[in-house]
């Protein structure tokens, strides 16, 4: 399926499509400091036109939902009727026809491994990575030091063990390590908005490791009588597992934001 066939899909039966969207690298173009993270304005444009006619877009992150919503400002203006923030993989679900998140409780296991992550990483030689406090998730981030790669080769083995001392979950991708509470990923996130929704056709788009359980999960829906379109921006010169299961590759955020603007403007026309 090229690009042109996903948007064929999508405009064939809008009513009943749900568009996933993975937020850094795919609506936000990925900076040094994720605090400063944005959304390109041109997604946060076209999201506004599309969500109206669609089932339901939904922003599918490893951030906490409203973080999510206070870096694209999806909290402000009109038309985001039909969207939710499906914060740290799912756990958080955040809808913009309410303005509330719904969250359980915080796990102790994931309280003990952000108090015990300073001294780990001290005691591994890189004490200055980056800790990113993600609610029921903690990231160390390794791109803002000398050498991104090599500090994550010396980390990946003791924050591994770290999380599964807690029963919790390692999760690498770039230059990041993440672990997280409870069995969560993107695939439960996709299969549990299909569960509420029966779409006809599912349009996904991420860029990353954390993606693949999403793909998994769109993938199995064209066993099942649903369309499932995969779609993959592309940072430059990337070498990815997505790139060959995409229907439809894209140049990374601007790409994405591109192609978002063609399908409201194919909606709306
Ligand atoms: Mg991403």
């Amino acid at each position: 399926m090229g690009s042109m066939d996903a948007l064929a899909t999508v405009l064939g039966d809008p009513a009943r499509t749900i568009l996933g969207l993975d937020f850094d690298g795919t609506l936000s173009p990925i900076v040094a400091d994720p605090d400063r993270a944005y959304v390109h304005p041109d997604s946060v444009a076209a999201l506004r036109r599309i969500a109206p006619h669609l089932l339901q877009v939904a922003i599918i992150t490893g951030r906490p939902a409203l973080k999510a919503v206070e870096l694209g400002g999806l909290d402000a203006g009109e038309g985001l009727g039909h969207l939710v923030v499906l914060g740290q993989y799912g756990i958080e679900r955040w809808d913009a026809s309410t303005g509330e998140v719904v969250s359980p409780p915080l796990p102790e296991a994931i309280i003990e491994v952000k108090q015990a992550l300073p001294a780990l990483l001290a005691a591994a030689g890189h004490p200055e990575a980056w800790i990113e406090d993600k609610g029921r998730a903690v990231a160390v981030h390794t791109r803002r030091l000398a050498d991104p790669a090599g500090a994550l080769a010396d980390l990946e083995g003791p924050v591994a063990e770290l999380a599964a001392t807690h029963g919790l979950h390692l999760e690498p991708g770039k230059n990041v390590l993440e672990v997280r509470a409870g069995g969560f990923d993107k695939g439960d996130a996709v299969r549990d908005l299909v569960e509420r929704l029966d779409p006809a056709t599912f349009v996904y788009a991420g860029d990353d490791l954390g993606d693949i359980a999403a793909y998994d999960a769109v993938e199995a829906l064209r066993g099942q009588g649903r369309t499932g379109v995969l779609v993959f921006p592309a940072a430059p010169g990337e070498d990815s597992p997505l790139a060959a299961r995409a229907d439809v590759v894209l140049e990374g955020t601007d790409g994405m934001a591109e192609w978002l603007t063609g399908l409201a403007d194919a909606l709306e026309s």
